[in-house]
Parts: structure tokens; C-alpha cells; sequence
């Protein structure tokens, strides 16, 4: 078993490569029928969603006409409970009428999904979904945010890789690994 030690922490490699690869196929497959009809605009959560959204749109069937967009959000945890939405990239795209789907690496609490629905709807999108790599079902706090195409489920455990990092780094590891105690 692969293994990665970063900042004094211990990580074993939890999905490979290829376990990674059939996830992120199969939402394609489910995403591909639910918008052969449609014109789809994938919004991709900055940083850590590239990598998925990298492998997700090439997944696609062939005859869907999709665009790509990027935002990068900063959510402030622990503070007002209205917690405000910081657009450190903001969107650039104009998402009127438009069938958006959000992608994110993993959703955690859900706060970023539930204030990025609430500001795309605001902005006038026709419908908006998300698609996440990971789900951690135990930490969900927004019922609004549980996502509509998800990768795979993940207990509470620190995951790296695949676009998630570690203070910035670790990113770019080809498996998934989570932290050990
Ligand atoms: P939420 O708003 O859902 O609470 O937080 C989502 C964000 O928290 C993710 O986009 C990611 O940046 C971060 N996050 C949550 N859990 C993990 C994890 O296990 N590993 C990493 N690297 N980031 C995580």
C-alpha cells in the first residue's frame, strides 16, 4: 500500500488511480443522459476542482455541448452564522437561463454549495446542480447542498489528492489518500 507523509501527518492511499477513474465515469454516464437535451455550463470550485472537472468533462458523451467556467469562493467559517460568500475569482461567465452545474472536489459541511446555489440562482441560472469527486454524508449541515452526481462517499477522515491538498500541496498524487491517526 502506498503511503505519503506530509507535516507530520501519516497518509495511506485509500482510492487508486483506477477506482478514481470508474467513479468519475460513472458521473459522466449520469450526467451525460440527464443533459443530452441541454447546453450544461460547468462552473468548477477553484482550486481544488480542476483535476476532477478535468477527467469529468472528457468523460462526457461526445454530442454534449457543454462550456466551462471558474470561481474561487472563500467561505468564513466560525463567524456570523449569515456568512458571507468572498469571490476571490469571480465569475466571469453570465449564467442567465443557463442549466449550471457546480464542481467540487468533496462537499464537507455543504456551506460553499449553499451560498454558491444561492448566488447562481440569484443570478438568474435555470437550474443549478453540483457534482462532487468526494461526499462526506456524516459532516452535511445544509440540506440544500447534498449533491445531485457524486464520485463516492467518504467518512469524516482528512483526504489528499486528486486536487485536494494539504496547505496547498498534494494536489497533484494520482490516488486519494487519507490520513491516518
Ligand atoms: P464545505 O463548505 O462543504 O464545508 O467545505 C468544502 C471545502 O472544504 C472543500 O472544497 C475543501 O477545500 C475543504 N475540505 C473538506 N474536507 C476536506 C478533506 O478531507 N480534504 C481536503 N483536502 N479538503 C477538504
Amino acid at each position: 500500500m502506498r503511503s505519503i507523509d506530509e507535516q507530520g501527518y501519516h497518509f495511506e492511499e485509500w482510492l487508486t488511480p483506477a477506482q478514481i477513474a470508474k467513479d468519475v465515469q460513472q458521473v459522466a454516464d449520469q450526467i451525460s443522459a440527464d443533459y443530452k437535451d441541454k447546453e450544461p455550463l460547468f462552473v468548477i470550485v477553484l482550486n481544488g476542482a480542476f483535476v476532477f472537472a478535468a477527467d469529468l468533462i472528457r468523460g462526457l458523451d461526445k454530442d454534449i455541448r457543454c462550456e466551462e467556467t471558474f470561481i474561487r469562493v472563500s467561505s468564513y467559517y466560525g463567524m456570523q452564522t449569515t456568512g458571507q460568500l468572498q469571490f476571490i475569482v469571480p465569475l466571469q461567465q453570465v449564467v442567465e437561463n443557463r442549466d449550471v452545474i457546480i464542481v467540487e472536489d468533496i462537499v464537507d459541511t455543504g456551506l460553499t454549495i449553499h451560498q454558491l446555489k444561492a448566488h447562481l440562482r440569484g443570478l438568474g441560472a435555470s437550474s443549478v446542480r453540483v457534482t462532487t469527486m468526494l461526499f462526506k454524508p456524516n459532516k452535511l449541515e445544509y440540506d440544500d447542498a447534498k449533491p445531485d452526481y457524486i464520485g463516492r462517499e467518504v467518512t469524516d477522515e482528512f483526504v489528499i489528492g486528486c486536487g485536494l491538498d494539504f496547505d496547498g500541496f498534494r494536489r497533484n498524487l494520482d490516488a486519494i489518500y487519507k490520513v491516518k491517526e
